[in-house]
C-alpha cells in the first residue's frame, strides 16, 4: 500500500476530487489536497477521500507563528492524515513547534518543509534581500527543517540528488513538476518523467494534471507505476 505516487486534486469542485477519486484506488496511490480544494470543500472531503480508504497529503504550506502553525499541525494530525507540510522560511521556532505538536500523537502524520517554491527565481529572491541563490537557500532550509526534525522536504527532481547526499536515505523528497513522455508542461518549467524523478531520489511523486487531465486518469496512473517498476495492482 506503499504508493510513491501522490495524485494532486486540483479542482474547484468537491465533486470534480470525488469523480477522480472514485476511478482511482487506494492500493495505487495517494492523494494531495491543497488549499483551493481545502477552502471549498474542507475536512469534511478529507474524511470522505480517508472513508474511501486514501491516504491524504494535506497541502497547506503552514507559515505562520509557532503556536498557530503547531496547532494548525495538531489538527492535521487529528483528521488523521498520511502527510502535512509547513513553510521552512517560518524558521526554527516555527518548526519545531510544529514537530513537537506531534511527538504525542498515536498516528502522527508526515511533517516536511516547502524551501523555496519552485515558481521563484533567483531573481525574485534578490528583490525579497535575499543574497542566496534558490539552490543555496534550499540547501539552507532543507538542513534546518532536518535540524528541527521535519522527515523531509518538497523539492524539484533537480534538486533530488543534492539533498539526497547531504541527508541520506532516511530523509523524505517529494517531488512535483512530473511529467508523462509527451504530456504538455502546462506552468512547469522544469518537468521530469516519473522514473527520471525516482532515479534522481525522489521517495514520492506529486503528479497532477498528467493523471488528472487524462483521458483514462486510471489507465495512466498504471502506466506511471509501471514506469516506476510497481505492479499493477
Ligand atoms: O499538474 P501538476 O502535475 O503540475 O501539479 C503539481 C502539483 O504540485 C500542484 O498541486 C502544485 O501546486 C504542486 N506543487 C508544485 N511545485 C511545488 C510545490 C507544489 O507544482 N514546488
Amino acid at each position: 500500500m506503499d504508493s510513491p505516487v501522490l495524485v494532486a486534486l486540483d479542482y474547484a469542485e468537491e465533486t470534480a476530487a470525488l469523480t477522480l477519486a472514485e476511478q482511482l484506488s487506494p492500493r495505487l496511490c495517494r492523494l494531495k489536497i491543497g488549499k483551493e480544494l481545502f477552502t471549498r470543500a474542507g475536512p469534511g472531503l478529507v474524511r470522505r477521500l480517508q472513508d474511501m480508504g486514501f491516504e491524504i497529503f494535506l497541502d497547506l504550506k503552514f507559515h505562520d507563528i509557532p503556536n498557530t502553525v503547531a496547532g494548525a499541525v495538531q489538527a492535521a494530525a487529528d483528521l488523521g492524515v498520511w502527510m502535512v507540510n509547513v513553510h521552512a522560511s517560518g524558521g526554527r521556532r516555527m518548526m519545531e513547534a510544529a514537530a513537537n505538536a506531534l511527538k504525542h500523537h498515536d498516528r502522527p502524520p508526515l511533517l516536511i518543509a516547502v524551501t523555496v517554491l519552485t515558481s521563484m527565481t533567483d531573481e525574485d529572491l534578490a528583490e525579497l534581500g535575499y543574497a542566496e541563490t534558490a539552490l543555496q537557500r534550499v540547501q539552507r532550509l532543507a538542513t534546518l527543517a532536518a535540524d528541527c526534525g521535519l522527515q523531509g522536504v518538497v523539492c524539484s527532481a533537480v534538486e533530488a540528488p543534492l539533498l539526497r547526499r547531504q541527508h541520506g536515505s532516511g530523509f523524505c523528497l517529494v517531488t512535483p513538476g512530473i511529467r508523462l513522455a509527451g504530456d504538455s508542461p502546462g506552468d512547469q518549467r522544469r518537468v521530469v518523467t516519473p522514473a527520471d524523478a525516482r532515479e534522481l531520489g525522489a521517495d514520492y511523486l506529486v503528479i497532477g494534471r498528467s493523471i488528472t487531465g487524462a483521458r483514462d486518469p486510471l489507465a495512466t496512473l498504471q502506466r506511471v507505476r509501471s514506469e516506476l517498476g510497481l505492479a499493477p495492482a
